[in-house]
């Protein structure tokens, strides 16, 4: 059938200007409205939801990772690597009860030697009392549906909420949606990557026996990943867990076919093993509806079936429920816009540093059969969150690096947040000089962010 258009005319009230509009309130995006407006610019933080957080408390465990991989290299000094406003968040969370901070691991300190955990309201909590602390507007239940362009500069967007469609002007646009949907809708360049990567929906149970589960994978050598530590419990200290269920038959066929994994978890409270990462679904694109419709389907009934195989199976799990699932399909990798430069996993594992680098990390989801090597850690340059062809627009999250493996570390919570911060603070910096992205000086941001504790040494 031939494909119909209608053509639509509209008048759209111009009802907030600022300096720097932050599209997307997920895990780089609140970081880097904190750092806009903390630096000076009038910043709105724009989220579709009702909260702010995205994939990180929607989808994402542990968060990965603040440290270098020190534990896989005997001598090799540790090293907080990802400092600023990420951690300021986690110190936080730990004074609300709401993370107990920086954990080493007991058991799979070759993939990754320090995790954080976080309880997500309390996140909810932490983040939306920094956003208002430092005067950040933020419109919840609002789509950003157009870009406003004046030639190749971005100057605002069309959002969309229950007050209907209006107009946002700025000085600059910060795209944090993680699908970069700003950045396609003004024109930059970006290629589609989704075929290489999966998606997923971890869950929560509750009712769950701990001890008495970790007793039975100790017992059948299942357990991969590990961390006991105090939860409040007399009897419960299992937070960290991931096993392998495919060592049992009746697992390995399910799961094989339709085609989960691990799988990897936590549990922050006695009895509530509160993230199980299993569900999985290769090959989606999460920027088409009906594909992203179908997933979500899929997922919730992978979840389902397998919490009542756990139930019926797996000793600890007898009297447990669902009692999480996230607002929806967890997405890894769709659209990846073409910046000024793009992260290659040669420069990741071999840990370069860049003159013009504006963040470090240290941590690579495929490890430790893809480490960066000695426990060392990379730069990501200023050039890497600028998109090529649209003026006025900088990116940050899992929207960059475009080579699988070299986003299997660049798309990580910690990596996404310290971007958000380095691109939250240039917007603030060329707001403030009348400048373009492109034409920031680059050593003066570098400047900025050191005096504000982020470790580029
Ligand atoms: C299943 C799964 C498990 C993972 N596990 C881990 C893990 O254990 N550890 C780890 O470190 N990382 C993990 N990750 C990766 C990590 O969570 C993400 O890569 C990272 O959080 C992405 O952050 P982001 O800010 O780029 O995007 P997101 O956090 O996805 O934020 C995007 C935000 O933009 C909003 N948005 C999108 N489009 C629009 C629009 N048009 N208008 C308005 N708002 C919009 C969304 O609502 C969302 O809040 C996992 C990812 C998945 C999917």
């Amino acid at each position: 059938m031939e494909k119909r258009y209608i053509k639509e005319e509209k008048q759209t009230p111009v009802n907030y200007l600022c300096d720097t509009i932050v599209a997307g309130g997920g895990t780089a995006g609140i970081v880097a409205a904190i750092a806009a407006a903390r630096n000076g610019a009038k910043t709105i933080l724009i989220d579709r939801y009702g909260f702010v957080g995205g994939t990180m408390i929607n989808g994402a465990g542990p968060l990965h990772s603040f440290f270098n991989l020190y534990k896989a290299f005997p001598g090799v000094e540790k090293v907080q690597v990802v400092r600023g406003i990420p951690d300021e968040i986690i110190e936080r969370m730990k004074q609300k009860g709401g993370s107990p901070g920086h954990l080493e691991q007991e058991k799979g300190g070759s993939y990754d030697s320090v995790i954080t955990l976080i309880d997500w309201e309390i996140f909810k909590e932490v983040a939306f009392e920094m956003l208002e602390e430092c005067g950040v507007t933020v419109l919840l239940h609002t789509m950003v549906a157009d870009v406003i362009k004046d030639e190749d500069r971005i100057t605002g967007v069309i959002i969309e909420g229950k007050s209907g469609r209006e107009a946002i002007l700025a000085e600059n646009v910060i795209d944090t949606t993680g699908d970069g949907d700003i950045a396609a809708m003004a024109g930059a360049p970006f290629v589609k990557r989704h075929d290489t990567t999966s998606v997923g929906m971890p869950f929560g149970m509750m009712n769950v026996d701990m001890p008495k589960l970790l007793h039975f994978l100790e017992e059948n050598d299942m357990v991969n990943q590990l961390i006991r530590a105090d939860k409040g419990s007399e009897t419960d200290d299992v937070i960290r867990l991931g096993f392998e269920l495919k060592k049992i038959p009746i697992f390995k066929e399910y799961m094989e076919k339709s085609g989960m994994w691990g799988p990897l978890g936590f549990s922050l409270y006695e009895g509530n093993y509160g993230y199980i990462n299993a569900a999985n679904l290769r090959a989606v694109d999460a920027t088409n509806t009906e594909e992203l419709s179908n997933a979500e389907i899929k997922l919730r009934r992978q979840i389902m079936t397998l919490s009542r195989m756990l139930r019926e199976h797996v000793p600890g799990f007898e009297k447990a429920y669902v009692s999480w699932t996230p607002v929806g399909v967890g997405v890894r990798l769709t659209r990846v816009i073409e910046c000024e430069h793009d992260m290659s996993l040669d420069e990741i594992v071999n840990g370069k540093r860049f003159p013009d680098e504006v963040m470090l990390y240290g941590f690579h989801d495929c490890a430790p059969r893809i480490m960066i090597k000695d426990g060392k850690y990379y730069g990501i340059p200023y050039r890497a969150l600028l998109p090529k062809k649209v003026e006025g627009l900088l990116v940050a999250g899992r929207m960059i690096t475009s080579e699988w493996d070299a986003h299997m570390s660049t798309r990580n919570t910690v990596s996404c947040m310290a971007q958000g911060q380095a691109v939250g603070t240039a917007a603030a910096l060329c707001a403030k000089q009348g400048c373009l992205p492109r034409q920031l000086d680059v050593d003066k941001l570098r400047e900025v962010l050191k005096e504000q504790n982020v470790f580029l040494d």
